[in-house]
């Protein structure tokens, strides 16, 4: 019997993204000879887990039709109810930050049992990245003698993270970053409209991540945490207070932000003809490259670890934005000569 929580609904007909296009021709030519784990990795925000699942359906479905799933036999609308006993979706379960040992033991018995209605059982993994060591090695085990007909679709952001001996074992399918004119006509084709070119450069071109920033009205929110900042460095706001408030505004995305825009600073300092940000013309001479390079590597780690779990949101918003507003602080001037 399938768990329903841990089987996705899918809904007909199944959106299509343009940028995927390439990744699905070289895929999709011929299913028969699709290895028994596929690694799904590239940015967040270019929609690698619809695209697993666009696949399952297809692997499922009875008649497909063009590599895709018809949306009307007995397996596609199993999948449309979201009660296929042949896919199963293992992600982290509501009160935990990454995908546990149980699950893939779980898994493992899954697989082991005849499909039941389909040819083959799929399974998609996503976040895979987000499992932990003893997972990990317990997935290992299932890839190093997969059962027959099923196949494994690993979702990463960030493959790094698993082990090398999982990704070795998986054929790994690259997701890029759209070229931008494609992903702003499809943006402005939905919720996006005029400020489409400026969501995708929060986004760093990735189009599901910007649509989110859209529907989430980040661009308003960005004006605060812009301010912010400005306000810190001047020494005219508290970073306590403020981080209270980034708090509110959702601390994950605050600190996602925070690593795209210190990096887009170090680009305006660093590189030739990049434009520089507006916070670097008005705090000129205060944020020095070096500063920058170290607070991106403390605020990188903070969004790792925010990541990884256990920390808490708002002594670690406090914890950047103190750092941040001794950015401010000048180096003691060595004097020289005399
Ligand atoms: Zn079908």
């Amino acid at each position: 019997m399938a768990d329903a929580e841990t089987v996705p609904v899918a809904r007909f007909p199944i959106e299509v993204y343009p940028w995927h296009a390439a990744v699905w021709s070289t895929l999709t030519g011929d299913f028969a000879r699709l290895p028994h784990a596929l690694l799904l990795q590239g940015p967040a925000g270019l929609g690698k887990q619809d695209f697993a699942l666009r696949l399952a359906t297809a692997l499922l479905c009875a008649q497909p039709k063009a590599e895709s799933a018809c949306g009307q036999c007995h397996s596609c609308q199993l999948l449309a109810a979201g009660t296929h006993p042949d896919l199963k979706l293992v992600m982290p379960e509501e009160d935990r930050r990454g995908i546990v040992i149980d699950q893939i033991r779980g898994l493992g018995t899954y697989l082991a049992l005849r499909p039941h209605t389909a040819a083959r059982k799929v399974a998609i993994l996503s976040p895979a990245d987000s499992m932990n060591l003893n997972a990990a090695n317990s997935l290992l085990k299932i890839l190093e003698e997969p059962p027959l007909g099923s196949i494994l679709l690993l979702v990463a952001s960030q493959p790094a993270r698993l082990p090398a001996t999982i990704r070795s074992r998986c054929q790994r399918v690259l997701f890029q970053v759209p070229e931008r004119g494609l992903a702003q006509s499809w943006l402005k084709g939905r919720e996006g409209g005029e400020a489409a070119a400026q969501l995708l450069g929060e986004a760093g071109g990735t189009p599901l991540r910007a649509l989110a920033l859209s529907r989430e009205d980040f661009l308003v929110k960005r004006e605060t945490l812009l301010s912010d900042l400005e306000r810190l460095l001047a020494g005219n706001e508290d970073p306590v207070t403020c981080a209270q408030r980034w708090k509110g505004l959702g601390a994950s995305a605050c600190i996602d932000w925070l690593t795209a825009f210190v990096a887009g600073l170090i680009r305006g300092l660093a590189v030739p003809g990049e434009p520089a940000p507006t916070l670097l013309k008005n705090t000129k001479n205060v944020l020095t490259l070096n500063k920058l390079y170290i607070y991106l590597d403390v605020v990188s780690s903070a969004r790792n670890g925010l990541f990884s779990g256990g920390l808490d949101e708002l002594l670690l918003l406090e914890d950047l934005l103190i750092r941040w507003c001794r950015m401010a602080e000048r180096s003691p001037t060595i004097k020289t000569g005399t």
